[in-house]
Formats: structure tokens, C-alpha cells, sequence
């Protein structure tokens, strides 16, 4: 017997023959003699339709309120699939956020989880019941409603899942898995059958659609192992496990490209100690995230400094950076907002060495110019020109033998 986390998404439960077949995966896994606790999203498109609704309601709809509201997309599928369980005569109770002793710091919106308490629930499993746990929600220490953040789900299955110690959680979503690449921009994607949690952490451009980002991050740190898999049909999906439980050898195990990126570089920048805290101090008080950094020396004590932001922020970023500039006495400020990043991530990296040549000379081969470069343990991004951009995936995506037509064992 099993303790199974199973986490259905919004398009799994997107209306009630959907939740139906839900049921019946809950009542077959439960059918097989193992313990089972269902976490729910909201029905697909409903969380989008509340915030809609509270901002018909109120110019700047009041946070705490707002988390009242949209935890109630997750009480409804709950109460429905518990319902439909007990009506197949299946032994099913729902818990909403708080009373699955669920308990976040108090940031409305995007609330981190601080415990789990386990008794309700384990009394629950004792008594032979499927436990059915609003996702997305819970509450602070006063007792007020929470929600996690969008995507929140995930996290609240992988959290559950790590506080009951349960032997495995499933994600239960709309795709077959996670893929080497972005099935629109590479046809040869293939579904991967193994992926390490650090891969998954850096592949969020690919993952962050299937699996809220955080959630990886709870699976990491209590070593969880969490299939994501389709809802639609009975194939196996991708493993999301740690590092060395027998996963596939590859180098890279995928392609990932970020489009949402600018690039800003001052020119000739006066050599000295504190400049750079002058340059990104006064981004990072703005909030924006900066990415890639190089810095190019030049001859009589000036530097040449480039950075990587979110596109959004370029106009802002600019203007900042020009006040910044004429402060410490750079040249001038440059900026490209039709840059785009693509990254080849795999634990494999850290025991073959070459990984960045390959990556390089596949970009040569097709004129590509590669306009910054950053590394880490298990990736290696470039930033290009974004008219090249799914080029590159397509070139690295061969040239890293992932091509599904190479790789038969899928
Ligand atoms: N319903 C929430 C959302 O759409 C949480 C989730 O589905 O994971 O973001
Ligand atoms: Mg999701």
C-alpha cells in the first residue's frame, strides 16, 4: 500500500465530465489498495474570471478580500469531486486550505507556506477515506485566507505530499510531460522519461507552464518524487526525481528559449571600485531583475558593462540607466529590446567537458551571433538576436541528439 498525492489541474477538471473522470482515476488508484489525497485547482479559466469579477468590484480590489474570492474557485471543485466520489459509494471527505491545516505567512496574492499540520488529514487516511484538498489556499497564523500565488496548486500537492511523507505525487495536467524543447518550436521534442529537480528548476521557461516553479523547489528540498503526467490518457509521463536515482545519461537533457529579454550596455564607464553598485543599485530599487551581466575592459580605465532584463522593464531600465550614466560619467547608453535567450540545461554537463564549444560552434555553423554568454553548473545560456531565436533550438536540439528520431528509446 501507497500513500499517493494526486494533483488534478484546471483543464483536468474543467467541467463536470472532466471531474468525473477524475473520480473515476481517484476511485481506481484508491481501488488498488492505496491511500490517496486528492488536491484540486479551480476549474479552468474560473480563478481568471474572479479576478475579472473583483475588478468590477473595486478599483484596487483589497488583497485580503481578493484571496477570500478566489480561494472559492478551489472549494468548488473540491466539494464536487468529493460528492461525486461518495455518490460512486467511495469513502471521500474535502478539506478546504485552512482545514487541511495548511499555514502561509500573509502575503495576500502569494503566500509562502510555513507548515502543514498532518493530524486532520491522517485521521482522515486512518479512517480509510480519499481526503479532497482545496489547492492554491491556505491561511496565516490570524486565521485569515490565503492563496499561493497562480499555479499555486502544484505547490500545495508537492507541500502536502512532503508533510505526509507520501511515496509519490502526481501532477496531473494537460500535457504528456516535460519535453526537450517547446513542441511548437522543435517538432522533434520528445517527452523526457526522467528529469533532475535542478534541470526542472532551470528549465522554466519549458516547466513553469506544467509545474509551478515552487513546487519544484518543496520536491527538491524533502526529495519528492513527482510524475507529471496527462489527465487524458494512461501513458506515463516525466519523472521529476533527484539527481541520482538512475536517470537517462544525457548531456543536455533540454532546450529552452526566453524571449522576454532586453539588453542595455554602458559604454566606456569609469574603471572603478563601487561603479557597478552605482549601476544596479538603483535598478534593483526599482524591482527589476537583472539577468545576464558581462563587463569588457578597454584601454584608459574604462569598461564597457551589458546587462540582461525582463523586456517590460526596458524603457524603464533605460531611463534610470541614463541618469546612472550621466552621474558616474559613462559614454552613453545602448539598449536592444529584440534579444532573446536560449539555453541548453543538463546535469550531464557537470562530467563532460566541450559542452560550450559544441553549443558555439552549432550557432557558427548557422551565422548566429551570440551577444552575451552565462554559465552555470548544469546550463549554459546565450543571448542572440530574437529573429534567430528558434533556429538555435531547433540547431542545438539536433546537435545535443535529442531529435526524436535519433533517440528511439521513447
Ligand atoms: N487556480 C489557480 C490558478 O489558476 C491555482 C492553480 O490552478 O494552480 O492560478
Ligand atoms: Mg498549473
Amino acid at each position: 500500500m501507497a500513500l499517493i498525492v494526486q494533483k488534478f489541474g484546471g483543464t483536468s477538471v474543467a467541467n463536470i465530465e472532466r471531474i468525473k473522470n477524475v473520480a473515476r482515476r481517484v476511485a481506481q488508484t484508491y481501488s488498488q489498495g492505496n491511500q490517496v489525497v486528492v488536491i484540486l485547482s479551480a476549474m479552468a479559466g474560473v480563478t481568471d474570471d474572479l479576478i475579472k469579477l473583483a475588478s468590477q468590484a473595486a478599483s484596487e480590489p483589497d488583497r485580503r478580500e481578493l484571496d477570500v474570492l478566489l480561494a472559492t474557485g478551489e472549494q468548488t471543485t473540491a466539494a464536487l469531486l468529493a460528492m461525486m466520489l461518495k455518490d460512486m459509494n467511495y469513502p471521500a471527505c474535502s478539506l478546504l486550505g485552512h482545514q487541511a491545516q495548511v499555514v502561509t505567512d500573509c502575503v495576500y496574492g502569494n503566500a509562502r507556506i510555513l507548515e502543514i499540520g498532518t493530524q486532520r488529514i491522517n485521521k482522515l487516511l486512518s479512517k480509510n477515506k480519499i481526503v479532497v484538498v482545496a489547492g492554491f489556499q491556505g491561511q496565516d497564523t490570524q486565521g485569515n485566507i490565503t492563496t499561493l500565488g497562480r499555479g499555486g496548486s502544484d505547490t500545495s500537492a508537492v507541500a502536502i505530499a512532503a508533510a505526509l511523507k507520501a511515496d509519490l505525487c502526481e501532477i496531473y495536467t494537460d500535457v504528456d510531460g516535460i519535453y526537450t524543447a517547446d513542441p511548437n518550436i522543435c517538432n522533434k521534442a520528445r517527452k523526457l522519461k526522467t528529469i533532475s529537480y535542478d534541470e526542472m528548476l532551470n528549465m522554466a521557461s519549458l516547466g513553469a507552464k506544467v509545474l509551478q516553479i515552487r513546487s519544484v523547489s518543496f520536491a527538491k528540498r524533502y526529495n519528492i518524487p513527482v510524475h507529471v503526467r496527462s489527465s487524458f490518457n494512461e501513458e506515463e509521463g516525466t519523472m521529476v526525481v533527484s539527481e541520482d536515482s538512475g536517470m537517462e545519461q544525457l548531456m543536455v537533457s533540454g532546450v529552452t528559449l526566453d524571449k522576454d529579454q532586453a539588453r542595455v550596455t554602458l559604454k566606456k564607464v569609469p574603471d572603478q571600485p563601487g561603479i557597478a553598485a552605482k549601476i544596479f543599485t538603483p535598478i534593483a530599487e526599482a524591482g527589476i531583475v537583472v539577468d545576464m551581466i558581462i563587463q569588457n575592459m578597454r584601454p584608459g580605465g574604462k569598461t564597457d558593462l551589458t546587462f540582461t532584463i525582463p523586456r517590460a522593464d526596458f524603457k524603464r531600465t533605460m531611463e534610470i540607466e541614463r541618469k546612472v550614466a550621466e552621474k558616474i560619467g559613462a559614454e552613453e547608453v545602448l539598449g536592444d529590446d529584440t534579444i532573446a535567450k536560449v539555453s541548453v540545461i543538463g546535469v550531464g554537463m557537470k562530467n563532460h567537458s566541450g559542452v560550450a564549444s559544441v553549443m558555439f560552434n552549432a550557432l557558427a555553423r548557422e551565422s548566429i551571433n551570440i551577444i552575451l554568454i552565462s554559465t552555470s553548473e548544469i546550463r549554459i545560456s546565450c543571448a542572440i538576436e530574437e529573429k534567430y531565436a528558434e533556429l538555435a533550438v531547433r540547431v542545438l536540439h539536433t546537435v545535443f541528439g535529442l531529435d526524436s528520431d535519433i533517440c528511439s528509446d521513447t
